[in-house]
């Protein structure tokens, strides 16, 4: 298993229920370590630009709605099989149908409101920390 890093976001309905502390333990207990953070409140230009792949989809506007309503933090977490790893903590996208002691499982509202993001694979987790992340933004560990 090699060493990756992904993009990770708790979303607007995770922040306002001050969970933000709770998420980060689940990362750490599972080894994924957060070598880049930072909270923001998206523009609408930039949880399009974010979701373009999505733009066609029913929900699309909704989505930029929900992701634009509050604060998010974003974070880019490294380790092995990081990608993969944090999808299975993650749980699936609709939390009815997301395995009992996954993140989306415990804390999230609906397949929309769903706590948190995760990259799907190694090209998406490359676009999506560039989209936020200047490479020296990223610290990996020295110690
Ligand atoms: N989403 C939604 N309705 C749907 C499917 C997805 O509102 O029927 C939202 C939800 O917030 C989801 C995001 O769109 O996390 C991106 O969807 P995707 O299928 O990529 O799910 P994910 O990779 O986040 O599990």
């Amino acid at each position: 298993m090699a060493i990756e890093r992904t993009l990770s976001i708790i979303k607007p309905d995770a922040v306002a229920k001050n969970i933000i502390g709770k998420i980060y333990t689940r990362f750490e207990e599972a080894g994924l370590r957060i070598v880049a953070a930072k909270m923001l409140h998206l523009t609408r230009e930039q949880a399009e630009g974010f979701y373009e792949v999505h733009r066609e989809r029913p929900f699309f506007k909704d989505l930029v709605a929900y992701m634009t309503s509050g604060p998010v933090m974003v974070q880019v977490l490294e380790g092995e099989d990081a990608i993969a790893r944090n999808r299975e903590i993650m749980g699936a996208t609709d939390p009815r149908q997301a395995a009992p002691g996954t993140i989306r499982a415990d804390f999230a509202e609906s397949i929309e409101e769903n706590a948190v993001h995760g990259s799907d694979g190694p090209e998406t987790a490359a676009r999506e920390i560039a989209f936020f992340f200047k490479p020296e933004e990223i610290c990996p560990r020295t110690r």
